[in-house]
């Protein structure tokens, strides 16, 4: 599931200096496309290259269309459900620790598309992995819980198809520790995460219940759990414990109850973007200008931009010799994965600039559109807010 962006607060996180990085979903790496191979083939993970989609599917989906997800579980099993008209599910969530910025965004605008596709929404608030994690009141998290489905929602999330609850009032989440944890060793945790502290151990077997939810409360049925690569280990456990899952059913013809079996969620993974102002660095609070939210003040997000990086050449004439590298380009980026929805202005753009174009006149262009997109995503947003409060506000059904 997403997270909110922060420097990690664990100082048992795996992540050591002068080693290569590893997965923590309650850190924050940046991977080099050498250690993406690394994990790929460490953790047995599928390219998403090698399964055969169908064109419809990618049609309806930019993140697949344009290879931004890249990796996956089980995925296979989305197809085949799609391709024979059963029902699946798509179940996300998000840490509402902060508001909605450049990274967080793009778990909550995968689920939109997931949902066009066909797939019926289940959508976790995870209030006591911020408690957990961030300290924060769960009181405190329902407001940010508020502005991050009413971005979700103006993102284009359909309400009437989709299951949204805060952990910390669904029971069937919050008693997971206990029926999850009858199958859980505390070396199977270190294995998985690393020494952490018990309440992180907590919050994961809780998450368990989210993954789990459209199964749990609804059919057994296909889920896909689209993350960003650093959540493997969260999708690792709760595949590991779906076999002690089941549901009870009563056969027709032979009036005998059946155990039918939970099927393991499936997953897409995506690559971690990095920071704004420097490809290599990841994104950071203690680096202000590596990264903004969709409610920051105008002036402050243009002055981002400009000074985002960029794969631009060392001088005018380079440039216009050898065109740019948009696959080395922050500005680039953030058009292919949130705010340039048309394929053919972003296909012209990367022609344009292999083409030679300056990056302070592409900047300058690119800056209009996302301003633009963006005051246009937090007008229509006001109108969702209360809709977010409402659905926020109700019991667990
Ligand atoms: S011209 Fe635009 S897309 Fe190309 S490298 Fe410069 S800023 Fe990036």
């Amino acid at each position: 599931m997403s997270k909110e962006s922060k420097e990690p607060t664990n100082e048992n996180s795996p992540n050591l200096p002068d080693q290569p990085p590893q997965l923590d979903p309650w850190g924050q790496g940046l991977f080099s496309e050498e250690d993406y191979e690394r994990l790929t083939k460490e953790f047995g993970i599928g390219l998403i290259q090698d399964v055969d989609i169908p064109y419809s599917m990618f049609e309806k989906n930019r993140f697949l269309r344009r290879k931004i997800i890249y990796g996956h579980r089980d995925f296979h099993m989305i197809v085949g459900a799609l391709q024979h008209e059963k029902p699946w599910a798509v179940m996300s969530g998000i840490k509402p620790s902060g508001r909605f910025h450049l990274g967080t965004l793009i778990t909550a605008s995968e689920i939109v598309e997931f949902q066009k596709m066909g797939g019926y929404v289940y959508y976790a608030i995870a209030d006591v992995e911020s408690f957990v994690d961030n300290g924060m009141s769960y009181d405190e998290s329902f407001e940010y819980a508020v502005d991050n489905i009413a971005d979700v929602l103006t993102l284009g999330l359909d309400p009437e198809r989709a299951y949204i609850w805060m952990q910390s009032r669904e029971p069937r989440v919050k008693d997971m520790p206990y029926t999850a944890g009858r199958h859980v060793t505390s070396n199977m945790m270190r294995a998985i995460y690393g020494e952490r502290e018990f309440a992180l151990y907590m919050a994961a077997l809780v998450q368990v219940g989210d993954i789990l939810m459209p199964q749990l409360r609804d059919d057994v049925m296909p889920t896909v759990v689209p993350v960003g690569i650093d959540q493997e280990p969260h999708i690792r456990l709760v595949r590991d414990l779906t076999r002690h899952f089941s549901k009870t059913t009563i056969n027709l013809e032979t009036g005998k109850e059946e155990k039918i079996p939970f099927f393991k969620p499936a997953a897409t993974y995506h690559k971690l973007l990095p920071g704004l102002d420097d490809i290599n660095k990841k994104m950071s609070k203690s680096r202000p200008n590596s990264y903004f939210n969709l409610g920051d003040d105008p002036k402050s997000i243009k002055k981002k931009m400009m000074g985002a990086y960029t794969g631009g050449r060392a001088n005018r004439e380079e440039q216009e010799k050898l065109g740019g590298i948009p696959e080395n380009c922050m500005v680039f980026k953030l058009l292919e994965i949130h705010f340039q929805p048309d394929d053919a202005k972003l296909q012209d753009r990367y022609q344009r600039c292999r083409g030679g174009m300056l990056c302070g006149t592409c900047k300058k262009e690119v800056v209009k559109v996302i301003l633009d997109m963006i005051q246009d995503h937090n007008e229509r947003k006001k109108e969702f807010i209360p809709i977010a409060r409402e659905i926020l506000s109700r019991e667990p059904y």
